[in-house]
């Protein structure tokens, strides 16, 4: 705070955007749950767009990024200790996730998917954490990712399962056998490759009740997890483990932390370097078969990355929003000057599409165990839809940004934090050009099941501007691929196409059409609407 002077009377100042209702004053957000079969979920929504619109809640998220973890890798004589300190409000912003199971609601107790509506009613909740704070949710969406590998090796997971269903937060440095609740984390990054997990040099060889595993990892986030799983050489080839902090007969593991590393942003979660000296780890799924393991869970960890990307643009616009209604430039409101309420109208616009794809593409994964072709969307669309939304976000943020004028660029304003989080989610779990080669292969793979996703979505988004036309050059760009070169273009208007059609089922039809006309657009307030259609889309966007 500056020291208090002669001018501290505050004229033209907004106030903090802070004590709101995350869900009731996000009409896209409503829509797009109903839409996707969780209407009756509202009124628990709304409790928890309560609860983490707080000030107490965003005050939590300032905390925790401000005072980053330490790692504590020996005591005062040398001997290992290898833990991380977090600060208590990371703990309390955990507590509240796990509390609401968004580490666990979309599975049973039997490591099984859970009913409809459970991943679109999660992934609102998680939407909503997200505009709080993202680093936390690391963990949080690893827990839940995991399971899905988990559920290769049954017996296992029947241990596991009681302990990652909990809504208790459990952070204690205890055996996870000793624990009310446990948190997982993943290990594949290698210094020599993160996408090219195949030349990882990690060895594993059988050892008493499992195996010992040897080697580095570069990135391995949330190190305080119960367990971690890793990929690494064993006899019959690459494969997938488990590997907890504690050895069965409760003596410390042997993950040795190297550092934490200094991240531009995702300050609150840490990410290490490990050593591994012979630590133990079950094996998780067949030797030889760890990357068919590991796919499973990585296709869960892609889709929160698009659900966090877009939490983060509809934070970044309710900021820009709410202080362009409460500040005025030459006489005007600034959400009033013309080219501002383009600007923020051409935003809105982005926020619907991201929200709308995002809680489609859960409702696919709902019912994919159900009907194959919502499967085969799922399959398609996951990498497609992380690449558009997360690759949308840093320019979006920035825009948001802008609106807020100096302000903005102020520690004190959230804005700063947003800008330095928003790449991560492109960059891990498959940065882009590896979600767009999963996409050319997925149509190499399954030709006749990704071009019926592609003929599915045209008709959802039948009658609208360019729909045709943007359905055949997905086609060309990725079914007749003549290379890998335009495989940019093909999955950013098959990312188009979805967001087309999500919204046309679930908007006012004047949101999809301006949507399918104006991207892509690198550029914000261009989109080209009318004074009424932005008041739309603004007022959908945050009530007045
Ligand atoms: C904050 C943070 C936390 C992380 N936490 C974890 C963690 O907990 N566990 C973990 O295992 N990893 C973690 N990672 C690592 C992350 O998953 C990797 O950085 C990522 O997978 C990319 O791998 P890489 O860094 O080795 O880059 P590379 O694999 O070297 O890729 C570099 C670039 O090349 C592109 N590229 C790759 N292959 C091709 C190709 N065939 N054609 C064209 N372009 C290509 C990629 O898209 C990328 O842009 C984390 C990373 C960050 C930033």
């Amino acid at each position: 705070m500056g020291t208090p002077g002669q001018f501290d009377e505050l004229t033209n100042q907004s106030p903090p955007y802070e004590d709101v209702d995350l869900f009731a004053t996000d009409q896209p957000l409503w829509d797009a749950v109903a839409a996707n079969g969780a209407a009756g979920d509202a009124d628990a929504l709304s409790a928890f767009g309560r609860c983490w619109g707080t000030a107490e809640m965003f005050e939590l998220g300032r905390q925790a990024n401000e005072n980053p973890p330490c790692l504590q890798s020996l005591n005062a004589k040398d001997v290992r200790r290898d833990v991380v300190e977090f600060h208590p409000a990371y703990h309390l912003l955990m507590a509240s996730s796990v509390g609401e199971r968004l580490h666990s609601s979309s599975w049973t107790a039997a490591a099984t998917p859970a009913a409809a509506p459970a991943q679109v009613a999660r992934a609102a909740r998680f939407y909503m954490a997200a505009q709080v704070e993202t680093g936390h949710l690391c963990p949080i969406t690893m827990t839940r990712a995991a399971v899905a590998a988990l559920a290769t090796e049954p017996a296992l997971a029947a241990k596991l399962m009681p302990k990652i269903m909990s809504r208790d937060y459990d952070p204690r440095f205890e055996p996870w056998w000793e624990k009310t609740a446990i948190m997982l984390g993943m290990g594949m990054t290698e210094k020599q490759g993160g996408t090219d997990v195949r030349a990882n040099t990690t060895r594993a060889v059988p050892a008493q009740e499992g195996y010992a595993i040897t080697g580095h990892k570069w990135f391995m986030s949330a190190p305080m997890c119960d367990g971690f799983l890793v990929l690494a050489q064993a006899p019959g080839g690459l494969t997938c483990f488990l590997m907890p902090r504690f050895r069965p007969d409760g003596s410390v593991n042997a993950l040795h932390f190297q550092r934490l590393k200094n991240k531009l942003g995702n300050r609150s979660n840490a990410s290490s370097e490990v050593e591994f000296a012979e630590a133990f780890a079950w094996c998780v799924g067949e030797e030889g078969r760890g990357i068919r393991t590991i796919l499973q869970m990585v296709q869960l960890t892609r889709l929160d990355c698009a659900i966090a990307s877009a939490g983060l643009m509809r934070i970044a616009l309710a900021q820009a929003l709410h202080h362009a209604r409460h500040r005025s430039v030459f006489q005007k409101r600034l959400a009033d000057q013309p080219i501002m309420r383009a600007v923020l109208a051409d935003m809105a616009l982005e926020v619907e599409a991201a929200t709308a794809l995002v809680m489609r593409l859960c409702r696919s994964f709902d019912l994919a165990a159900s009907d194959a072709q919502e499967a085969a969307r799922a399959r398609l669309l996951t990498p497609a839809v992380k690449f558009w939304v997360c690759k949308r976000t840093p320019a979006f943020v920035y825009e948001a940004m802008e609106c807020l004028g100096g302000n903005g660029y102020v520690e004190d304003s959230l804005l700063p934090r947003l800008y330095r989080e928003a790449p991560v989610n492109a960059i891990w779990e498959g940065s882009g050009n590896v979600m767009c080669l999963d996409v050319l292969r997925a149509f190499a793979r399954e030709g006749e099941a990704a071009r019926g996703v592609v003929a599915s979505l045209a008709e959802d988004a039948a009658g609208l501007e360019d729909t045709r036309e943007r359905a055949a050059a997905v086609i060309t760009a990725l079914a007749e691929s003549k290379g890998e070169g335009d495989t940019r273009i093909g999955v950013e208007q098959l990312a188009i196409l979805a967001g087309t059609a999500a919204l046309n089922t679930n908007a006012p039809p004047v949101i999809a059409e301006h949507f399918s006309r104006a991207r892509p657009s690198g550029m914000l307030g261009t989109a080209g609407m009318g004074a009424g259609d932005a008041a739309v889309l603004l007022e959908r966007a945050l009530p007045a």
